[in-house]
């Protein structure tokens, strides 16, 4: 198994680690709740996509 030759500092470490956020770009708003949701997703809240109602959504509490 390849071992690290020297201890990576906090500094490189954290600049490495700088660039892991998950990064969602592109967000566009549900047509029925507002909802900002992914292009071609279905809307997590209210289960529509193109305009009708196609997954049903239970609220769980
Ligand atoms: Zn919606």
């Amino acid at each position: 198994m390849a071992v690290p030759k020297k201890k990576v500092s906090k500094s490189r470490r954290n600049n490495r680690r700088s660039h892991d956020r998950v990064m969602i770009s592109n967000l566009a708003e549900c047509a029925n709740c507002g909802e900002l949701l992914r292009p071609h997703h279905v809307c997590s809240s209210c289960g529509y996509y193109d305009g009708r109602e196609v997954v049903d959504i239970v609220e769980v509490t």
